[in-house]
Formats: C-alpha cells, sequence, structure tokens
C-alpha cells in the first residue's frame, strides 16, 4: 500500500473508534447475593439475585462497580466497545508503522 492507500484505511479505522462511543475499561463478573431484606426468599436460604459487576483497576487498586439492573444491557455493549477500541487502536498504531517504513 502507498501513502494514500494507508491514510484512508487510518482514517476508516478511525470512523469506525468514533462509533464505538461510549465504552468503560474492565471486565464483566456476575455473582449473586443476598439483597438483605428480612421478607425476601433469599433471606431464608432461597434462590439468591444476580447481580453484575464491572471490574478494573483504579490508580493500582482492583475496583468492583456494582451495575444497577437497568443499565446491564448497555454496560454489556460498553465493555465490548472497549475491546474493540483496544483492537483499533492496535490496528491504526500498525497502519502508522506501514508509514513508516514507506520513508517517504
Ligand atoms: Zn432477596
Amino acid at each position: 500500500m502507498n501513502k494514500l492507500q494507508l491514510q484512508t484505511k487510518r482514517q476508516n479505522l478511525l470512523r469506525q473508534l468514533q462509533n464505538l462511543d461510549p465504552w468503560i475499561e474492565g471486565s464483566l463478573v456476575s455473582t449473586s447475593r443476598k439483597c438483605g431484606k428480612k421478607n425476601c426468599a433469599c433471606y431464608h436460604n432461597g434462590p439468591k439475585h444476580p447481580v453484575l459487576f464491572v471490574t478494573g483497576k483504579e490508580a493500582g487498586k482492583t475496583v468492583c462497580l456494582y451495575i444497577p439492573r437497568q443499565l446491564e444491557a448497555e454496560v454489556k455493549q460498553w465493555v465490548q466497545n472497549y475491546k474493540k477500541l483496544k483492537a483499533l487502536i492496535r490496528q491504526i498504531s500498525e497502519v502508522q508503522k506501514e508509514i513508516i517504513r514507506l520513508r517517504e
């Protein structure tokens, strides 16, 4: 590929990147827990409630962020977007390396 083709490729990748917004860094962790209500079945060893967290490092510490039920589908998408974002950044970086190798 020549420089112009590589720049076009980068533009396409950048466009894909913009379409990924929003994104969130972290991993999805689903678990189940008791809600704490004494009148709930879970309190009497019934089935617990499934809950979703996003875990990730913040200032070197692992942080668990609780995801409210009504946001679960959206947040799953944001986590996916972040993975795609990382892949795109890598691809754009590869394009830039190709441009350097052209030595123009
Ligand atoms: Zn409960």
